[in-house]
């Protein structure tokens, strides 16, 4: 038996199980424990799978009895686009045939987070974080990432760098050195490094700038995406929904 997650088809599902990592399973035919109703397994949820071996490539799954549905996941269309959100970058840096066990744990934190939050971009931010070091890939935002060096104070008028080919933060002098360099200013990377030291409560109860949440919010995705080294689909209709909510 696996404790799994998250279906992306019906039928045909991957799922996030504690034990193998990202598997892909036929769900057709399950039988739901304690339903009659056959068949169907959502989007976001976490269930407990007895998995049949199959002759064929694709492992088939028996009977599948949910543990958590995340409900407010589906009665709300932001959320919803959230929640999309950050199973496409789960599902993006999992890896298969070996456990995942705090990739599998993060996965069912951050549905439960995005299910209840009244602060979806900070808990957003505060994931991209946790599933940044859990990969490997944590952006250095309290040294330079050119030389290492300490990076100071800079008066209010000045500005980081930040290069996510770099590896994250730089100070004024070395962005002054790579072309690839976006602005970084002062409270944005005070609020990054917020989201390593903070817990999860104490970093979504903070306070921000909306300019300020859009910058944290373009570096973050502007380092996935090149940590990736592609797009990611499901922001863009995040962005649609949040520009027709008339909050960006
Ligand atoms: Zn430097």
């Amino acid at each position: 038996m696996h404790r799994s997650d998250v279906g992306e088809a019906d039928r045909l599902l991957t799922v996030l199980s504690r034990e193998r990592g990202k598997l892909r399973l036929n769900a057709k035919g399950a039988r739901k424990v304690g339903s009659r109703k056959s068949g169907h397994v959502e989007l976001f949820v976490r269930s407990r799978m007895l998995i049949a071996k199959s002759r064929g490539e694709i492992d088939i799954v028996s009977q599948v009895e949910m543990l958590d549905a995340y409900r407010g996941l589906r009665e709300d269309l932001t959320r919803s686009a959230y929640a999309h959100y950050a199973v496409e970058l789960i599902d993006a840096f999992a890896e298969e045939g070996s456990e995942q066990a705090e990739l599998f744990d993060l996965l069912a934190e951050v549905l439960k987070w995005i299910e209840t939050t009244n602060n979806l971009p900070l808990t957003a931010r505060f994931f991209e974080m946790k599933l940044l070091t859990l990969a490997g890939f944590q952006p250095q935002v309290f040294s330079c990432s050119a030389k290492g060096e300490a990076l100071q104070e800079i008066a209010p008028d000045e500005f980081y760098g930040w290069s996510p080919a770099s590896g994250g933060a730089l100070c004024p002098a070395h962005a002054q050195d790579r072309s690839d360099s976006s602005r970084l200013s002062l409270n944005a990377l005070k609020v990054l490094r917020h989201a390593l030291r903070a817990d999860y409560a104490n970093f979504t109860a903070l306070t921000l700038r909306d300019a300020v949440l859009s910058e944290i919010e373009q570096v973050m995705l502007r380092y996935i995406q090149y940590v990736l080294e592609r797009k990611v689909r499901s922001v863009e209709f995040l962005n649609l929904l949040r520009r027709e909510a008339g909050n960006v």
